[in-house]
């Protein structure tokens, strides 16, 4: 059976208290999610943390990193590298726009990024903020997040979203394509039913357990 994706993009937000008590309320919450694959996307501080916690409780929400580094191991300071990351994660967002734009990430480092990705068997969730933007060869995940929709309220147009899937699908042999901006628990089932559309990537709503849980449930 086909899942649908619920990546949460935590960005640079929450404590190790915080993300305790999210992981604590989500994980008082029963409801059948064996056709859906969740993943949170925390920050790198947090990730030993909610690691141990899900292996201990044996929840079924795996792990993804925000970034990694486009250079291996080595006198990198500040980076994270894909084989310290293979350790904590099986995914990874590469080409946020928040990255593209206040980090200067360009089409040559993202690809890079991608290539240290696959070496560490981390699968990339390739971000494109149009249907014209460029996309790594090895790329299988792409998540359409029109910058118009971050954060702003106003997402895309599940009809938009439907055509730039379908698009990146027949001209960039991509297999898994995810729609992202302003995804509420209301909103959320007009994207997901969609058939080009396999998930959804939530940033702000997916802060908060109860907003969270909502999507996963209504998805
Ligand atoms: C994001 O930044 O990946 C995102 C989807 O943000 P939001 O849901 O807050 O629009």
């Amino acid at each position: 059976m086909k899942k649908t994706f619920i990546v949460a993009n935590w960005k640079s937000n929450m404590t190790t208290l915080e993300a305790n008590n999210w992981l604590q309320e989500i994980s008082n919450f029963q409801f059948p999610i064996s056709n859906k694959e969740i993943i949170v996307c925390p920050p790198f501080t947090l990730l030993w943390d909610i690691r141990s916690y899900l292996s201990k409780h044996n929840f079924p929400i795996k792990i993804g990193a925000q970034d990694v580094s486009p250079f291996d191991q080595g006198a990198y300071t500040g980076e994270i590298n894909g084989k310290q990351l293979k350790e904590f994660v099986e995914f990874v967002i590469v080409g946020h726009s928040e990255r593209r734009i206040n980090f200067n990430e360009d089409n040559n480092i993202l690809e890079e990024k991608v290539e240290m990705a696959r070496k560490y068997s981390i699968l990339p969730i390739f971000c494109i903020q149009d249907k014209n933007t460029q996309i790594p060869k090895s790329v299988e995940v792409v998540a359409y997040e029109p910058v118009f929709a971050i954060g702003t309220g106003t997402p895309d147009t599940p009809e938009n979203a439907e055509q730039v899937a379908k698009y990146v699908k027949e001209n960039a042999r991509i297999k898994t394509v995810l729609y992202g901006g302003s995804v509420t628990p209301k909103n959320v089932k007009k994207f997901t039913q969609v058939s080009t559309i396999d998930g959804v990537l939530v940033g702000g709503a997916s802060l908060y357990a109860q907003e969270f849980l909502a999507i996963i449930k209504n998805a």
